[in-house]
């Protein structure tokens, strides 16, 4: 049997939790276990596929094609495992589980209790498919003493009791404030939280303390005093300037160890850490700088595009340059000229994104950088919208659009009803539900030989992406498009969806219907951000 670590946060959210549990994942992996990552989340949504990225950040999406929370982002860039759709579960998704089974009259007339039906579902799931690794690192979503999150600590309670110190610890994430005025760290609401997850039946192994500031000895003797935690256990956790630094930080301050010693695992070697060294190496000294515009919506929430900002950043570790990412709302292109905000930029990237709402301006955006020759990197709806630019502006199709945005007299971009999936036919309907209805997850695209995504993929014929969109660009009018000088160089095996564009006539444009950055990772940019910003680097040689 796996064992668990269970990853819990008090004091206040976004402490970086699940870069924590990331970080720890890695350092057990580089130790040779094999390790897997679980987020739970209290929420009520059934997933996150319908949460507005404003309030919940990107929505991350698996191979198999679930829309998940975006740690699962942090844990596949730092271990490198693929996630799956059973590694991120929302209190939403449970209760819908044992309300089905409640209907369909499983509990045989018992009462349907949040103890023992939902903890026991939560408890499935945690361990469900976890026989292929050693441990299994789960983090639990939200704050201790957030009502919602009960039943989830009750659950990791009782395992713990169940199988014992030896099969499950405990790491709990806390803040330590630095009171300027006082001039010190405060302890006290660490401890007020442990006590918290205390009363629930719970004893932290070890405290994952989050701070600005170095802290003494002697206040980690304290806590260590007030918490029952050893203190070699109470592990400083100080703001890092990249986060691949997190992962050598916290083995310094012993998280490592101190996880292991409580679990009763060897400890054998120090692990080889050289290659996050490395990465963060060429993060701090960057042999150059090339400036991207995001042109986009959820520009004021970085966590928006949380996985595009690391693939851009893991363009530039592999061409030693850093990026810069300006981040602009295409509205302002509806009000202004595209120019000034764009004359000093080595490259333009039009992310994913949904609805009317300052599509023009992404337009706009697609216009500068096709006229201009700047390097164009446009993502799902930034493919979508570059072909749509290309009908109206190189094919004359004046009335050209997508139907996302209503009817139009030329649907470039329309809602397919219909496509294939490992060899099953997939259908949805116009006014269907919008939780999970997308096309979602891993599709392969074929690609064109001779043709610069070729090139870029290393002449791979054949390439899997995770995708996440309703609307497709409409093969109908591929011969039109084609003889206005786009090349589509990516098609579906069927050859009915266009994966990839490109124009040949231009420097560097490339738009995917695919989300590449979901795949990209620090020691494997991906191939496209590695292309990019070498585009954008050639780009700005010439200026
Ligand atoms: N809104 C577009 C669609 O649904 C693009 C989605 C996206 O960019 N992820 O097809």
């Amino acid at each position: 049997m796996a064992r668990f670590v269970f990853i819990t946060g008090g004091v206040v959210s976004s402490l970086g939790k699940g870069l924590a549990a990331a970080a720890l994942g890695a350092l057990l992996q580089e130790r040779g276990f094999r390790v897997r990552l679980r987020k739970f989340d209290p929420y009520l949504n059934v997933d996150p596929g319908t949460m507005s990225p404003f309030q919940h950040g990107e929505v991350f999406v698996t191979d198999d094609g679930a829309e998940t929370d975006l740690d699962l982002g942090h844990y596949e860039r730092f271990t490198g495992v693929p996630a799956r759709r059973t590694d991120s579960v929302s209190a939403g998704q449970v209760y819908a589980e044992v309300l089905a089974k409640e209907r369909h009259g499983d509990y045989l007339g018992g009462t349907v209790q949040v103890i023992p039906h939902v903890t026991d579902a939560i408890r499935d799931r945690i361990m469900k498919q976890t026989d292929d690794v050693d441990i299994v690192l789960v983090e639990v979503g939200g704050t201790v003493g957030d009502i919602e999150g009960l039943p989830f600590l009750e659950t990791i309670r009782q395992m713990g009791y169940e199988f014992g110190p030896s099969q499950c610890a405990y790491v709990h994430v806390t803040l330590l404030p630095y009171l300027a005025s006082a001039g010190e760290l405060k302890t006290k609401p660490t401890q007020h939280s442990v006590r918290d997850l205390r009363a629930i039946g719970i004893q932290p192994d070890v405290l994952l303390c989050r701070s600005e500031q170095p802290i003494s000895e002697a206040a980690r003797r304290k806590i260590s005093l007030q918490c029952s935690v050893p203190v070699d256990a109470v592990i400083p956790a100080l703001d890092a300037d990249t986060i691949y630094q997190v992962p050598v930080d916290y083995h310094v301050a012993g998280l490592d160890v101190a996880v292991l010693r409580r679990l009763g695992l060897p400890q054998h070697a120090e692990p080889d850490l050289d290659r996050w060294r490395s990465v963060v190496e060429a993060v701090r000294q960057p042999e150059g700088q090339v400036t991207i515009a995001v042109v986009g919506k959820y520009t004021e929430l970085l966590d928006a595009y949380k996985s595009l900002d690391e693939a851009l950043a893991h363009g530039g570790i592999a061409n030693r340059v850093r990026v810069r990412t300006e981040w602009i709302d295409s509205e302002v292109f509806e009000r202004e000229d595209a120019s000034a905000r764009l004359e000093d930029v080595n490259g333009i990237l039009v992310p994913g994104g949904f609805g009317g709402r300052g599509a023009e301006g992404k337009i706009a955006a697609v216009t500068y950088a096709r006229e201009h020759r700047i390097p164009y990197f446009g993502i799902c709806f930034g493919m979508q919208l570059a072909v749509v630019e290309a009908a109206r502006n190189l094919a004359g199709l004046q009335g050209a659009s997508s139907s996302e945005f209503g009817a139009c007299t030329d649907p470039v971009v329309g809602l397919m009803t219909e496509w294939e999936k490992d060899g099953e036919v997939q259908t949805r309907v116009i006014d269907g539900a919008l939780g999970g209805t997308m096309r979602l997850g891993a599709y392969p695209a074929r690609l064109l030989r001779g043709s610069l995504v070729h090139a870029i993929y290393d002449e791979t014929d054949e390439v899997s992406e995770r995708h996440r969109h309703r609307y497709e660009v409409n093969v109908n009018y591929l011969p039109a498009l084609e003889r206005a000088g786009l090349r589509f160089s990516g098609m579906s095996p069927d050859g009915r969806l266009p994966e990839i564009v490109e124009n040949p006539d231009h420097p560097w444009f490339v738009g995917v219907q695919f989300h590449p950055e979901l795949k990209s990772r620090p020691f494997a940019p991906h191939p496209l951000f590695r292309a990019f910003v070498e585009a954008a680097l050639t780009q700005s040689r010439l200026v």
